[in-house]
This record gives C-alpha cells, structure tokens and sequence, in this order.
C-alpha cells in the first residue's frame, strides 16, 4: 500500500510543487493550507506529516500543529526556506524530526523522506509487537542500557575539530574519539558503543569506507549513527542515509542541535534494543520447557526437519533416543507431585550432563525425553544410550526432605541413516516397513524410536533397544 503523506504549507503554489514531487514518486498525498484544516480532514491518517513554514515562529507553527488530534507518533518533517542553524534548532526543539530548506533538490528531498518513512514503520513495527507480547503474557524486558552512553566521535577531516569538547559540553554522555583506522577494526573485546558521530569531510571517503564496515559487524550493528556533513554538500546526506545512517545534519549544527538528534537517536536505539530482548525472550519461553529448561517438543520436531535434511545432504547418520522413566507414576503417587517435578529436573540434568552441546534434548512428554545426536555412528550410539541409561538408575535422587528416589529409564534409539533401508523393520518386531515407508522420514524415525522404546519396556524396563542396525 503506497504510504500517505500530508503536506501542510499555507502557500498554494509550495503545495502544488511537493505534492506533485511526492506524487511522481508513487506516494498517497493530502494537502492543506493550515493544521486546523488538515485535522478536518478525518479520512488522513498519514505516515508523515510535512509541515511547511513561512512564518518568524516555527516553534507556534509546530505548536499548533501538535495541539490537533494527529497521533504524536507520526514523524514530522519541517522545510523552511531558512534553514539556518538557529532555525533548525527551534523547530527540533518543537518537536520536528528534522527540517530542511526549500531549496533543497527533490532527489535529496525524496531520500531524506524515505529515511524518516523507514524510521517511522520501524517504530511502529516495534508498537505492535510490543503489544502482542505483552497479551500473550510476555513481560518487555528490562533495559540494560545505562543511562550514559558511550559515543564515539570518528573525525578522519580537518573540520569540526573541536567536536568532542562541544558535546561533551552538551550531552551528559561519555564521549571518545575514534581513529578511523581503529573504529574500521573494531574490538570485539570493548563494550560495544551506543553511537557514532562521524564528520564526513568534504569527499565522503569516510562515510563509504566506515558506514558499511558499522553495519557489518555484529559488535556495532545496533549503534546509532549520527553522520555530519560539510554544509554546502547537502547531496553527501542522502548519501550517508543510504549507507545506513541513523540521522545526518549539516556540519554548522550548534551544540544544542546536536544533542537533541544525538538523545532522539540513543532513544529510539534504547526502544530497539528493549524489543530485541523481548523478542529474545519469547523466543526461549516458546521454545523451552518451563519445568527443565530443555528445548520443548515443538522446537524439537522444527529442529529435526532441518537436521533431517542436512544430515541427508552430507550422507551423515543421526541418533534419535527416546527416554522414558520406569513407573515414573509411583513417585508422584508415593512422595507427590512436586517430589516428582525435582526427579524430573534432576534427570534432565543427567542427560544435558551425559551429552555433547551440539545434541539436541528435549522434554517430549511428562516424563519422556528426547535427545538427537547429529554425525553419529553405531558404536558412540550405543555407548552414550548405555551411559545416559547408567546416569539415570546409577544413584539415587535426594529430596528436599532427605528422602532418596531411585528411578530407572528405558531407552529407545533410531537410526535417522537408516530408516529407508529394508534392515530397520528387521528387528523391530512391531515396526512395519510396508506401513512405514508410506510415512515421511522423519516419522518413520520417531515410530522406529518409539517402537524401540516399546521393546525395552516389555523385556523389563531399564534397558536400552535399538531400532536396527545397531550391530546388537
Ligand atoms: P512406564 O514405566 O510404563 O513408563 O510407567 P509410567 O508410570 O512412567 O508411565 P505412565 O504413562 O503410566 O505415567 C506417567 C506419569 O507421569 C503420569 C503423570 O502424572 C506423570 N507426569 C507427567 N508429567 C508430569 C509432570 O510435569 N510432573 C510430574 N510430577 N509428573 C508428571
Ligand atoms: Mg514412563
Ligand atoms: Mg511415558
């Protein structure tokens, strides 16, 4: 859906141009003479609001633009035929997102538009899950982010030399100048810094060798970067935006300017980053089992699509186990449900124990367990299925009243190589081939397992089976 734009400037002819820039640029585009009018018009719900000014006073323009019922979300974007330094300020104090002159080319203009437009969905983007996480339940996690950031400023130019000082005058922030040959190798080791000022010098030789070296690098990825550039280069802006800039001004910006987008910017950035944890969260909280904290059933089955696939182009064999605890109902019925949560946990600490990291183990059912070892042969197989089965019944468990549990487990194990192959129903008993190679592979391994597992429990319980082809 193309995005609507509102563009509000008291002088007939200024709306005629804009609109006519934005619409051949494939915008929606609403027009009117003053912030009373545009507020009547109840069907425009703009994604950007473009607010000419003509008056002294940009700051009672803006005023009077915020007290009408326009959410105060929707970024605002001032073009001033003063664009002077002073007059950028008032209107950033106001509330504008950014202003630009009138004589700004529409190429440059459209750019900086798209910018704000992007900036704009991304805040939206992050409005909405923030509410979706918060119905299903999901608290948005605590920001780490101290309130001093650290900021370093990449000045490769013989302009603004004074930079550092000027915003540490301004910013209660801790502020450090960066080589560029230093901020292009980066250290993994440092904290990561919240934002870079980059001076981009006359040429922009800085801009196209750092920028994209930022945005590259997981350790300042998620910086915020505010770009300044040489005044009479208005197109180097555009440049710097395209390259992954935060926000850019001019080079003759006071102090105060700079602090302003530098604060706006390190907000937003905070506002990311909270998101980015939450989603982290929910994440883990919908893929884990909340009891043991081992992957749940559903990661599990997505997890091993996957497995299944790139274990079968690089022709290597995968272990599927499947652990289920022996009369496991007696515990809960003898000591009580929550004895039985600990001997659970306890369990799962056996098995996480027992194997490597890159095997998955999962919590599958109550007191069933799933573990899936990648790249694995017949002979480890049956080894690691013997120890883990050893770990479980080898020593007690203790409660919290002294009491000790003694429980077994009787494994299953499948071999995902295999599965297509006429030996896997050979020893099974009650896994058929016929039926089974109807089925995908991936549940033909899990009824192999299943089938397994079965097996162990008629001939005894705390035993281990194996599908077939286990050299047994
Ligand atoms: P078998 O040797 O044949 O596997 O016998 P079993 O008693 O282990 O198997 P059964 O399926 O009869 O019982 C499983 C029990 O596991 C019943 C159920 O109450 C218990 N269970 C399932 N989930 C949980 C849980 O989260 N916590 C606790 N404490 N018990 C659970
Ligand atoms: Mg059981
Ligand atoms: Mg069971």
């Amino acid at each position: 859906m193309p995005k609507c734009l509102l563009v509000i400037d008291p002088v007939p002819t200024n709306r005629i141009r804009l609109s006519a820039a934005f619409e051949s640029a494939h915008y929606d585009v609403v027009t009117a003479a003053t912030p009373e009018e545009a507020a009547r018009l109840a069907y425009c719900d703009p994604d950007l609001v473009i607010l000419g000014i003509q008056s002294d006073q940009p700051r009672q323009v803006i005023r009077s633009f915020r007290t009408q019922s326009f959410s105060a979300d929707i970024p605002l974007l001032c073009i001033d035929a003063d664009a002077s330094p002073m007059r950028r300020l008032q209107a950033l104090r106001a509330g504008a997102r950014d202003v630009l002159p009138r004589s700004l080319p529409d190429r440059l203009l459209l750019g900086r538009l798209r910018g704000l437009i992007r900036e704009g969905d991304a805040e939206l983007e992050c409005q909405r899950r923030r509410v979706a996480a918060s119905s299903f339940g999901f608290a948005e996690a605590p920001s780490e982010f101290s309130r001093t950031a650290r900021i370093a400023v990449v000045n490769n130019s013989d302009r603004l030399p004074q930079l550092p000082e000027v915003l540490r005058a301004t910013l209660g922030h801790r502020i450090d100048r960066l080589g560029l040959d230093d901020a292009m190798r980066g250290d993994d080791s440092l904290p990561s810094l919240d934002a870079y000022v980059i001076v981009a010098g006359q040429d922009g030789a800085t801009l196209e060798t750092l920028l994209p070296e930022l945005r590259d690098r997981s350790h300042s990825r998620h910086a915020s970067v505010l770009v300044l550039h040489p005044a009479e280069h208005p197109k180097l802006a555009v440049r710097a935006l395209n390259l992954g800039a935060s926000d850019i001004t001019a080079d003759n910006a006071t102090g105060e300017e700079l602090a302003i987008r530098i604060d706006a910017m390190l907000e937003r950035k905070r506002m990311r980053d909270r998101l980015r944890k939450t989603d982290e969260q929910s994440y883990r909280l919908a893929a884990t089992d909340p009891l043991t904290g081992l992957y749940n059933r559903r990661y599990a089955e997505a997890y091993l699509a996957d497995l299944m696939m790139r274990e079968q182009e690089h022709e290597r064999g995968f272990v599927m186990m499947v652990v289920d605890l022996d009369h496991f109902k007696v515990v809960n019925d003898r000591y009580g449900h929550s004895a039985g949560d600990r001997v659970l946990c306890e369990v799962a600490n056996r098995i996480r124990d027992n194997l490597r990291a890159c095997d998955l183990i999962s919590r599958h059912g109550g007191e069933e367990f799933l573990a899936v070892l990648p790249d694995t042969g017949v002979i480890e197989a049956e080894r690691t299925a013997e120890r883990l089965r050893q770990s479980i019944a080898g020593m007690p468990i203790p409660l919290e009243n002294g009491v000790q549990v003694s429980i077994t487990a009787s494994i299953g194990v499948a071999f995902g190589q295999d599965i297509e192959t006429e030996a896997v129903s050979a020893r099974t008993g009650t896994f058929d081939i016929e039926e089974a190679s109807n089925l995908p592979p991936l549940r033909q391994v899990f009824d192999a397992a299943d089938a397994a597992l079965y097996r162990a429990k008629v001939k005894g319980r705390n035993r281990v089976e194996f599908s077939a082809a286990a050299g047994v």
